[in-house]
C-alpha cells in the first residue's frame, strides 16, 4: 500500500468542555472533587490523560473552582489560565490546547463558561464531567465520530440494571418505569457547537446534563453504547470502584 492510499489521519477537530468546579460534598473529602487523588493523582489528571489519548481531541477547556485555577496549571503543566484580559490562547507543548476558566455556582454555569472560551475553529463540542475521570479514549472517539457523521447531539448510555420506580414525597410508589426503555446516561456528550450554544441560550432552568437542554429545543438526541468505566465518582464507594478499575486496567 502506498502512502497516498492510506486513510487520512483524523483531524483534531473536537473541543472538550470539562466541568470540574463541583465541590464534591457527597464525596466528603474536603477538597473540590476533581482535585481529590485517586492512585496518587487528582481525578482531573486522570480525566486529562484519557482525553489527550483520544486522537480527535484538539482542545480541552476546564471549568475549575475559581480559587483553584493555579492548582490546575500545576496538575496539567501546559494548561493556560484564560482570564477576561488574556485574549490569546496559548502555546502548548502538546498537540492539545488546554485552557482553564473559572467555573460557576452550577454545572450549567461552568459548562457555559467553558463554551465561551472554546476556540472558534472547533465545531464539534463534547461536554465531559471531570468526575468521570476513567472514561476510556475509545468512548470519547465513539461520541465524536457519531457527531462527525451527522448527529447534532449524541449521548452514551448503559442499560439500567435496577428496576426504577417513581415515588411520591411521602415515599409511596407512583409508577414503575419500563426498564427495557431506560438508559443510565453518561458523558462525554457530543454536540454541534451551534446546537449546544442555542440550548444554553434558550433552555430554562437547571439540568443535570446538557442533552436535557438540547431535548427542550426539540433536537433529536442520538444514543451510543456507554462504558462502565465512565462511572461518575460521586460517593466514597465510587472511589473504591474507581481504584479497582485502575488496578484491573493496569
Ligand atoms: O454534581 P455532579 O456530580 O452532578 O457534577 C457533575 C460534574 O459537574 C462534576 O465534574 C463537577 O465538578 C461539575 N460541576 C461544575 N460546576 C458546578 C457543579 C458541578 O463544574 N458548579
Amino acid at each position: 500500500m502506498t502512502a497516498t492510499s492510506s486513510p487520512p489521519l483524523k483531524a483534531r477537530d473536537v473541543a472538550v468542555l470539562v466541568p470540574a468546579a463541583g465541590l464534591g460534598l457527597r464525596l466528603g473529602v474536603g477538597v473540590p472533587k476533581a482535585l481529590h487523588e485517586l492512585a496518587g493523582k487528582p481525578l482531573l489528571w486522570h480525566c486529562w490523560r484519557n482525553l489527550t489519548a483520544a486522537p480527535s481531541v484538539g482542545a480541552i477547556i476546564i471549568a475549575a473552582p475559581p480559587e483553584s485555577l493555579h492548582l490546575v496549571t500545576e496538575i496539567i503543566p501546559y494548561a493556560t489560565i484564560q482570564s477576561d484580559t488574556a485574549g490569546d490562547t496559548v502555546g502548548t507543548e502538546s498537540e492539545t490546547v488546554v485552557l482553564v476558566v473559572a467555573g460557576g455556582v452550577t454545572r450549567r454555569e461552568s459548562v457555559a463558561a467553558a463554551l465561551a472560551a472554546a476556540p472558534a475553529e472547533f465545531d464539534i463540542i463534547l461536554v465531559h464531567d471531570a468526575a468521570r475521570a476513567l472514561t476510556p479514549p475509545e468512548l470519547i472517539e465513539t461520541v465524536a465520530e457519531a457527531v462527525r457523521s451527522g448527529h447534532d447531539a449524541v449521548i452514551p448510555g448503559l442499560p439500567v440494571i435496577d428496576t426504577i420506580k417513581e415515588v411520591s414525597a411521602d415515599g409511596r410508589v407512583v409508577a414503575t418505569a419500563d426498564r427495557a426503555a431506560l438508559r443510565a446516561v453518561q458523558t462525554p456528550q457530543g454536540f454541534r457547537r451551534e446546537v449546544l450554544a442555542k440550548a444554553h441560550q434558550l433552555a430554562p432552568g437547571e439540568h443535570t446534563d446538557d442533552a436535557g437542554m438540547v431535548e427542550r429545543l426539540g433536537v433529536p438526541v442520538h444514543t451510543v453504547a456507554g462504558d462502565p468505566r465512565a462511572l461518575k465518582v460521586t460517593t466514597p464507594w465510587d472511589l473504591v470502584i474507581a481504584e479497582a478499575i485502575l488496578r484491573a486496567d493496569g
